[in-house]
């Protein structure tokens, strides 16, 4: 079977934008269950002739954030930050948590960098799923320097794209098909 990738991310990264940039035609929705945050697309992708599934995880409401959405304004968000990162790692073989240079490190994603690392599971040595790290938005040198704040997040070496542009992805993808 094909690996499964998931896109993790609070709101307004930009994981919709990679989505549609690495995928073709969205497959389904599934589990659109009302009132839960499992809905999510699945599509197809491929890289260096290596096949694999994408999952735009969605999910997070920026509106139950009753303050600034860069802020983690309330315990529903909280909640919906923490089921997004559990379905991801129970899923997902490859986790891309997307972030956001324009914006800098946030508490949401202090808040999911701690999600995901809760959620994994260690195996021989190493935490599975792996998570990449994946600034994006730095669609300038200056925007692209940005970049190295975001080793705070503990997540490893961040790879800086432009999801709009499509630069860095090749990197990222090239890093993305050698965990498989
Ligand atoms: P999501 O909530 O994480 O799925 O984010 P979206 O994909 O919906 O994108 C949120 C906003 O960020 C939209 O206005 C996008 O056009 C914008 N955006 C996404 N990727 C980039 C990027 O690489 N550069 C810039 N400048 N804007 C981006
Ligand atoms: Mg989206």
């Amino acid at each position: 079977t094909k690996p499964v990738v998931a896109l993790v991310g609070r709101p307004n990264v930009g994981k919709s934008t990679l989505f549609n940039r690495l995928s073709g035609e969205p497959r389904a929705i599934v589990d659109n269950i009302p009132g839960t945050t499992r809905d999510r697309l699945f599509g197809e992708s491929s890289w260096n002739g290596i096949s694999f599934d994408i999952i735009d995880t969605g999910g997070i409401d920026p509106s139950s954030s009753r303050k600034d959405p860069l802020s983690i304004g309330s315990s529903d968000y909280i909640k919906q930050i923490r089921s997004q990162a559990e379905m991801a790692v129970q899923e997902a073989d490859v986790i891309l948590f997307i972030t956001d240079a324009s914006t800098g490190v946030t508490p949401a994603d202090i808040e999911v960098a701690e999600m995901l690392r809760r959620n994994q599971k260690e195996v021989d040595g190493r935490f599975r799923p792996p998570v990449l790290l994946v600034v994006n938005k730095a669609d300038s040198a200056g925007l692209r320097s940005n970049a190295v704040d975001f080793h705070e997040l503990g997540m490893g070496e961040p790879y800086a794209i432009s999801a709009v542009h499509g630069t860095g992805t090749g990197d990222l993808l090239d890093a993305l098909v050698a965990e498989f």
